[in-house]
């Protein structure tokens, strides 16, 4: 394993833990366990791996750690929330710091999007706006109103809400006869024929919103509960809407009295140069689903903004007791609250969601000095996001793009591989010559890799 290593000391600093028993999430877990890559501190832009050897980290984690690594205000106001009180019962009780996480984010939040519910996950999220789209229109007297519309490419998380309006097909195949009924999918926006190496918004595509005005002739507008995005698609390797799609979207949306859902999991929290894509693209939709970023990715916690308009209408609802019957044991969880009132802290005082913006310029021209490199056949960008598209190469798909984000952390960065698209979306504490650094890197890589 220490054969590439430059920077470290080569000798594993702890041992390697018993590989035997932890069943990994969206890993090849036997090749993993044959080539592990374990990480065991954090500061900053850097992690430090098990050998001791410092990683650039141009994921922030996994889209999470916007704040940077080891942030001595999170970690005390963790601990302090523990010593003071660890836990307390989400259903009927509450503690005030759970309240004033959500004041603070409606303050963040778009305008209108005032009401938070918050959960422990993207996908929590997830399938809670999709609960609260069919409780809205159920409480206003619209309960046919059952049919959701995704996107080919979306990523909604694991759940079988996430799943079913996702477009991801590895994520669903295996689940395919237990999918949610009643869902349509537009198309994806990824067109490289016609938006090769665009910067920001890909100029074409804005015609493929019109395909939902297709599906709502198909269906009945009468039939259709929400219509859930992703601004941009993170997941499937950062794929940007074309201009005005959103807006046009949110117009036919609201023409036929349907929801609109942007998922904000990655792009929440400063990334793409706002606090929100909703603001950086100007459309506000009715929910945005959050989590990651929301705490620096400290303790798990997500959230679901929601139009004042759903909150009324579901209180007003036909259930008199409970108007949303929904909520997980952790929803505000006291500690996760404490560690997202001092992430928020951090994002407002050294107003990194500004710095996002204003090193935009320079890590697109940084990102796309890549163009000309063997294989590169896309560079798209926004805000502190990027994506590197590259061909396949003869082996099979992802092989190519495994091997680059091999390369890179052999050699000391943390890239993203989606198969063969390499995801740059450093935290937002970077320096320029950090950004340099990455590039040097994936230039590095698909060098070697070929
Ligand atoms: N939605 C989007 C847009 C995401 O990117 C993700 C995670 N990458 C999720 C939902 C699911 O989040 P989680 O893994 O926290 O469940």
């Amino acid at each position: 394993m220490s054969e590439y290593k430059q920077n470290g000391t080569g000798d594993s600093s702890q041992t390697l833990p018993n590989m035997a028993h932890f069943w990994m999430p969206f890993t090849a877990n036997k090749q993993f366990k044959t080539n592990p890559r374990l990480l065991v501190s954090a500061q900053g832009m850097y992690y430090t791996d098990i050998e001791g050897n410092k990683v650039l980290d141009a994921t922030a984690g996994l889209w999470c750690c916007n704040a940077g690594h080891g942030r001595q205000e999170i970690s005390q106001a963790v601990s302090q929330q523990i010593s003071q009180m660890d836990y307390a019962p989400s259903f009927q009780m509450g503690h005030p710091l759970a309240f004033e996480l959500a004041h603070k984010l409606s303050q963040l939040s778009p305008d209108g999007l005032d009401k938070v519910f918050f959960t422990n996950s993207g996908s929590e999220s997830v399938d809670t706006a999709l609960k609260m789209a069919l409780c809205y229109h159920r409480a206003n007297g619209q309960a046919t109103r059952t049919r959701f519309i995704g996107r080919e490419l979306g990523y909604h998380g694991v759940g079988f809400g996430g799943i079913s309006v996702g477009g991801i097909s590895n994520n669903r195949k295996t689940f395919s006869q237990q999918l949610l009924q009643g869902v349509d999918h537009l198309p994806h926006t990824l067109d490289i024929a016609n938006n090769a190496f665009s910067h920001g918004l890909p100029p074409h595509g804005l015609d493929k919103a019109e395909v939902l005005e297709q599906l709502i002739t198909l269906h009945g507008a009468e039939n259709i509960a929400a219509v859930i995005v992703e601004p941009m698609s993170g997941s499937a390797g950062v794929i940007l809407p074309p201009d005005g799609y959103l807006t046009r979207l949110r117009e036919i949306t609201q023409k036929h009295g349907i929801l609109l859902i942007f998922d904000e999991v990655i792009t929440g929290f400063g990334r793409v140069g706002a606090a929100f894509a909703s603001e950086r693209w100007q459309v506000t939709p009715d929910m945005i689903t959050t989590a990651k970023a929301i705490n620096n990715g400290a303790i798990p916690m997500g959230a679901v903004f929601v139009s004042n308009t759903i909150h009324d209408t579901c209180m007003h609802g036909p259930d008199e007791l409970i108007e949303f019957f929904h909520g997980y044991t952790y929803s505000g969880h006291p500690v996760a609250a404490a560690s997202a009132l001092a992430t928020l802290s951090i994002y407002e005082d050294e107003q990194l969601f500004e710095r996002a913006k204003g090193l935009e310029s320079y890590f697109e021209q940084a990102v796309h000095s890549l163009k000309g490199l063997p294989n590169v056949i896309d560079i798209r960008n926004t805000g502190l996001v990027a994506g590197i598209q590259l061909a396949p190469s003869d082996k099979g798909v992802g092989k190519r793009g495994y091997d680059i984000f091999d390369h890179c952390f052999r050699h000391g960065a943390l890239v993203r591989a989606t198969a063969d698209i390499i995801a740059l979306s450093p935290p937002l504490i970077v320096e320029k010559s950090q950004i340099d650094d990455m590039v040097n890197h994936i230039t590095d890589a698909i060098n070697a890799v070929g």
